[in-house]
């Protein structure tokens, strides 16, 4: 470890191969050797003795909704990538729509990326979008490094984002696959959210019967049926119905290519505590009933569900109206994913060892980051967070770094506290202080 210019010694350091005393060494930006607790620091390293708050790899986030440029009120790269950095997230992908433009032309991708290049705290990747009639941007889209592509299978909520019918699907997903790329899928069938009662009103039970499992089991069915056909890969984006999850283990089982996410707010608050007109917790596909979060955690655990990314996707105050049918749908959660998936996980008897293999290590693989993100090992990018797993805080809505403070988890007291960030061997945050951006912008290919 001659070469090492910081080392990171903590008692409880996770790696691929569990948790143990280490000797983290650092050098221009990289993670050059995890060394015994007691190895000697090289003279002209820094040594940063952590005691006994935990070092993880830095959290890669996949499923971001930053809205920037065009919606920058809602949220933007500067205030996304703080409460990211403060959340112990070291890399997201931006999500192509609810910006203006969305992600949907190699044009649009440059202008998102100038925006961005500046006020990245942390590492940013992007996602194209797939809609009807841009078939013809999507090879040159994975040629500039989108790491693949949104689909919507119902309404997104914005106009210029609209849907695929299962024909277009079908295209598009012919044309990614043929380049060999990825395509993530809004799963709501939009014929059985038609069916269902459109009672509206600030009553959540109303909601929740507006947005039935049905419409996702029946959504993810033919993208099953999709994938198979066509040897395509895909990912479920946000998957709430636990009704859903037989047929993804079948699937996986018969080798279609499917991975699958799932969202904090799905794990950590039930249907039965969102109190009446509480939009905060309005997101689609909606959050369910208790006994159907038992079952997300099964599939967790079991492997049947891959990873958990945050679907952060915040608006300003008043779009949260108390009327479920019209309140913008989404859930702000960035700065509190850690926590709040490992608040739950605790008490469920997960690790924190898991915590990291669904919030880090599988994301990073989801996206093909993963010779560099999501693992604390020789030759990844030395992307930390520090964590005081066994420290507990209340979630003050004013010590959010979110552009919009709204939040589903106001008042509730979660388990662990992160001390600070690191990206690329350089302390980010620590204790609510910032540098100046030191993020940069991915791509699939560089
Ligand atoms: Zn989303």
């Amino acid at each position: 470890m001659s070469d090492a210019e910081l080392v990171l010694r903590s008692t409880r350091v996770i790696t691929p191969e569990g948790t143990r005393a280490a000797s983290v060494a650092v050098s221009a930006g990289k993670i050059t050797a995890v060394l015994g607790y007691d190895a000697e620091v090289p003279s002209g390293a820094r040594l940063e003795d952590l005691g006994d708050d935990v070092l993880l790899p830095g959290l890669v986030d996949t499923h971001v909704h930053v809205n920037d440029p065009g919606r920058t009120e809602w949220e933007g790269f500067w205030t996304a990538t703080r409460a990211a950095a403060a959340g112990g997230i070291t890399t997201l992908v931006d999500m192509p729509l609810n910006s203006l433009p969305p992600t949907t032309t190699v044009d649009n991708l440059r202008t998102k990326q100038d925006v961005a290049a500046d006020k990245a705290h942390i590492d940013v990747g992007f996602w194209g979008g797939a809609l009807p009639g841009n078939v013809k941007d999507l090879r040159p889209l994975h040629e500039a490094g989108v790491f693949g592509f949104k689909a919507f299978l119902s309404p997104s909520g914005v106009d210029e984002f609209p849907h695929l019918d299962q024909d277009r699907l079908a295209q598009s997903l012919a044309e990614i696959a043929s380049f060999g790329g990825l395509l993530i899928v809004h799963a709501e069938d939009p014929h059985h959210l038609d069916a269902a009662p459109q009672q509206g009103g600030p009553r959540y039970a109303d909601f929740l019967a507006s947005r039935p499992r049905d419409a996702e089991d029946t959504a993810i069915a033919q993208l099953i049926a999709q994938a198979k056909r066509l040897h395509a890969r895909v990912h479920v984006l946000h998957l709430s119905s636990s009704d859903a999850l037989p047929l993804i283990a079948e699937a996986k089982r018969e080798g279609v290519r499917i991975t699958v996410e799932t969202c904090p707010h799905y794990l950590t608050l039930t249907a039965e505590e969102v109190p009446d007109g509480a939009s905060e917790f309005k997101c689609c596909p909606p959050i369910r009933e208790s006994a159907n979060q038992d079952l997300l955690w099964q599939a967790l655990a079991d492997g049947t569900i891959d990873c958990v990314v945050t679907d952060h996707s915040p608006s300003t105050a008043d779009l949260k109206t108390d009327d479920f049918a019209t309140a913008w749908g989404g859930i702000s959660g960035l700065q509190l994913s850690l926590a709040a998936v490992w608040t739950q996980a605790r008490r469920r008897g997960h690790t924190l060892e898991d915590v990291v293999r669904w919030m880090s290590a599988r994301t990073a693989e989801l996206v093909g980051l993963d010779a560099r993100k999501g693992a604390i090992e020789p030759g990844r990018d030395a992307d930390f967070a520090v964590l005081a797993p066994d420290e507990t805080f209340t979630v003050d809505p004013a010590a959010l770094q979110h552009r919009n403070r709204v939040t589903a988890y106001a008042g509730k007291t979660l388990y662990g506290v992160v001390r600070s960030t690191w990206l690329r061997g350089e302390r980010i945050v620590a204790d609510g202080e910032f540098t100046d951006p030191k993020g940069r912008l991915l791509t699939r290919t560089s």
